[in-house]
């Protein structure tokens, strides 16, 4: 109730100040009108230009640069990766500002254990982790979350303020039964290391949270928080086998996560710098059809003759744009993002900062990572993912709306706990992603179980494993890449 009340007057107070100052901004890396030239199958221009690679990457997300710098280290050399974009990384982009460089989407890595090879051989190349020491540049710096809740701040996102001992013994009994669950091998990342069709993926994480009797509402806020912020989801949409794997998939770590001020926008353009020969920008991809035994990509740029394709593109536009190819069963979650122009930081600002019962997520700060021991001026990072209806119609709200309408949305949602925030900020930016990550909906494991990837087309998006991380794009790029050098070219 209290939470409620500060929340109307906060509303009002940005209100008022509202009217005495305009702050800019505007919708930027918009891509969906070429989406949806691409789903309708709208007329392209015939390109005059022909060239013949081996192979030709699709998409120059983390998956598709994942798979090139595979190609390069396995000392092959002849091959084009095609952007849509002005800039690579997808959901790995980044922005810069006269204050900061800062993410607009993807912003960290944690820590990856023993098992994870792959990422550690990229962190060794980037000269992030030297002799097995991790670069405590990287490292998260403290304090790294914190929570709003009850009217003011605690450390770390897991509720603490005012609960009870029955919550307590929840969380208690959700982590033993966690613990279970990591101990069974199943539940690795990569995740094809251990998974495998499971009991768990018949029934939605809120389901499983009921079927196991938790009742605190504290738990069930912090694993919606989960879904929403990895799966773009809500527990009651989201597989009971995502879910657990969030939590036991990793270890309880004690270091980091990894985090630059750009987020893994920093990956990318270490990536770049070794790439940027192979990378065409600014080239949609609008079809892909058989001849003999080679393919021929068309762009408007130029058509492309290739005898193997990695495509890393997101695999829902699959059908619309491969002769032949099956549609997929794929659901994904539509996001939007902000970046906010602070200008006057409040002086406790974490690196993660949540507001409890938000419809958002929060917001990063992007000079946490700063050495500057005074910080007035910076950039806040804000997630926001459309989950509270079906989304298609999420997908619509996030276009019929204007950015003013946005905008409004996240200074009142910030100012439950920020009253103040209109006077901080002097720009808001906003980037709307309708498909933006792939969602494990009950059932998802078993689609991507059955999935084949026989080629000669290789799918490598992350949404193959159905939920999206930086992991597992990297894990798709590099088999992708791997099995088109084993198919012999
Ligand atoms: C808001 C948000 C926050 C996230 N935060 C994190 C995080 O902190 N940590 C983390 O590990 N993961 C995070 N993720 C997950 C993120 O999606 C993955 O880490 C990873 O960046 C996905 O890479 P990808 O290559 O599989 O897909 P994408 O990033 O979607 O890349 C696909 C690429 O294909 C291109 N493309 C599409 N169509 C065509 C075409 N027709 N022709 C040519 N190119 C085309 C696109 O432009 C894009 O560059 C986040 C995702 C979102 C949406």
């Amino acid at each position: 109730m209290i939470a409620r009340r500060r929340f109307l007057s906060a509303a009002l107070i940005g209100l008022t100040v509202k009217a005495e100052r305009r702050i800019p901004g505007g919708f930027v890396n918009d891509s969906f009108p070429l989406g949806h030239r691409l789903r309708d199958h709208a007329k392209f221009q015939t390109a005059a230009r022909q060239e013949k690679y081996p192979v030709v990457i699709i998409g120059g997300g983390m998956a598709g640069l994942s798979a090139a710098w595979r190609l390069l280290k396995r000392n092959f050399h002849d091959f084009v990766l095609l952007e849509m974009e002005p800039q690579p990384g997808g959901n790995s982009r980044w922005g810069e500002n006269e204050i900061t460089a800062y993410p607009w989407a993807a912003h960290y890595v944690p820590v990856p254990g023993p098992r994870a090879a792959l990422v550690r051989e990229l962190f060794e190349d980037l000269g992030v982790l030297r002799d097995g020491v991790w670069d405590e540049r990287r490292l998260c710096f403290a304090p790294q979350e914190r929570l709003f809740i009850h009217g003011r701040w605690q450390e770390g996102i897991e509720p603490e303020a005012d609960s009870t001992s029955r919550d307590r013994e929840d969380y208690r009994r959700f982590q033993d039964m966690v613990n279970e669950f990591r101990a069974t091998g199943q539940f690795t990342i990569p995740m094809r290391l251990g998974a495998r069709e499971s009991e768990l993926d018949r029934l939605s994480m809120q389901e499983w949270l009921a079927r196991n009797r938790f009742t605190s509402p504290y738990l069930s806020w912090y694993v919606n928080y989960a879904c929403r912020d990895d799966y773009g989801a809500l527990a009651r949409d989201t597989s009971a086998w995502a879910g657990i794997h969030y939590f036991a998939s990793r270890e309880p770590e004690e270091k980091g996560p990894l985090t630059w001020p750009e987020g893994n926008g920093w990956i990318v353009r270490r990536l770049m710098e070794r790439l940027q020969r192979y990378i065409r920008v600014n080239t949609p991809v609008y079809s892909i059809v058989r001849e003999g035994t080679r393919l021929r990509i068309r762009s408007e740029q130029a058509d492309f003759i290739a005898e193997k394709v990695i495509f890393a593109a997101p695999t829902f536009l699959a059908p619309y744009l491969i002769e032949g190819a099956p549609r997929v069963d794929f659901v994904y979650s539509p996001w939007l993002t902000a970046n906010l122009t602070i200008e006057h930081s409040p002086e406790d600002v974490a690196w993660d900062n949540v507001i409890y019962d938000s419809p958002a997520l929060g917001y990063v700060d992007a000079m946490h990572m700063s050495l500057k021991t005074f910080i007035d001026r910076s950039v806040w990072t804000f997630y926001w993912s459309l989950c509270d209806r079906p989304p298609a119609d999420a997908r619509a709200l996030l276009l019929e709306k204007d950015w003013t309408y946005w905008r409004e949305a996240i200074l009142n949602d910030l100012s439950r706990a920020h009253p103040d925030i209109r006077r901080r900020v002097s720009r808001i930016d906003i980037m709307r992603i309708g498909h933006a990550m792939s969602r494990p909906v009950p059932g998802f494991l078993k689609s991507r179980l059955d999935f084949k990837n026989r080629g000669p087309i290789f799918f490598a998006n992350s949404d193959l494993s159905g939920f999206s991380i930086f992991e597992e794009a990297q894990e798709h790029g590099i088999k992708a890449a791997d099995r088109a050098l084993a198919s012999g070219v």
